[in-house]
């Protein structure tokens, strides 16, 4: 199972950037794990945007969905999706209509999105959506998908994607605030990508992230074998972020994510 980082900005791009999405790729299967500002652009420079299989949404706030606008705009209205020849295509009665799996009420924020801006149909007209059970297994090719409820703004959840050819964990804590559940689904993993979105911790007002040092004490009691720091902006000194992860992380190898990272497991 390979994970490629597409795009590790927090709710702002970084320069040449893109918010959360990372693509997950086990033979010729491949998903999306989600889908913020920026990422349909990286995602194109990697696969045809066509041949993804599904997309999953951890939870509805714009830097992990706002991308699924330009996506159906483009499986809905490309030409090469078409009924009818639109040269150089052929036309085509079977359009590619990736999965896209949402949280519980997800439907109806893209639906409320869309409503806004005069196309409420738009995301279910171009991909097969629904709304996953976080109590259940989801099983997508090759993969494996969990989920765990974690404390955000918004209902959030981190999510497990295990592969079933090589076995390999992949745990993606999601946005929150520092909690046990994350520290739990997390056990062992092989991979952990952890946010690591603010330099101190929130000062007034319900908590909803990490600190850098908080991203390392969670891999730290989730025991995993390697700890990723995303969701942080290229405006903080990343060697600052990775010295406190690390002053907390125990023996957890901790980095920082960049466009690009590759991780096989
Ligand atoms: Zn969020
Ligand atoms: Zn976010």
């Amino acid at each position: 199972m390979r994970v490629r980082v597409l795009g590790k900005s927090p709710a702002w791009q970084d320069v040449d950037g893109a918010c959360s999405g990372y693509l997950v790729e086990e033979g010729d299967y491949r998903l999306l794990l989600e889908c913020g500002n920026g990422v349909f652009g990286k995602l194109r420079a990697h696969i045809d945007y066509v041949d993804l299989d599904a997309c999953v949404i951890s939870h509805c706030h714009a830097d992990h969905t706002l991308d699924l606008v330009p996506y159906s705009y483009a499986l809905v209205f490309a030409p090469r999706q078409q009924p009818v020849p639109v040269p150089p295509w052929p036309g085509t009665d079977d359009p590619a209509r990736p999965e896209l799996h949402l949280p519980p009420g997800g439907e109806k924020v893209m639906r409320t999105v869309m409503t806004a801006w005069g196309m409420p149909e738009l995301v279910e007209r171009a991909f097969r959506s629904s709304e996953y059970d976080p109590e259940a297994v989801l099983t997508l090719g090759p993969l494996e998908i969990r989920f765990r409820a974690v404390p955000h703004f918004v209902p959030a959840y981190a999510v497990e994607v295990r592969s079933t050819v090589t076995g390999g964990r992949f745990v993606y804590g999601s946005d929150c605030a520092p909690n046990e559940d994350l520290v739990d689904f997390a056990q062992h993993a092989d991979l952990f990508f952890v946010e690591a979105t603010l330099p101190r911790p929130e000062r007034s007002g319900p908590r909803g992230h990490l600190t850098a040092g908080e991203a390392g004490e969670a891999a730290a009691r989730a025991a995993v074998k390697r700890a990723v720091l995303v969701h942080i902006s290229d405006e903080e000194d990343a060697s600052v972020a990775l010295e406190r992860a690390r002053e907390t992380a125990g023996d957890v190898p901790v980095e920082m994510a960049a466009a690009e990272s590759i991780y096989d497991l």
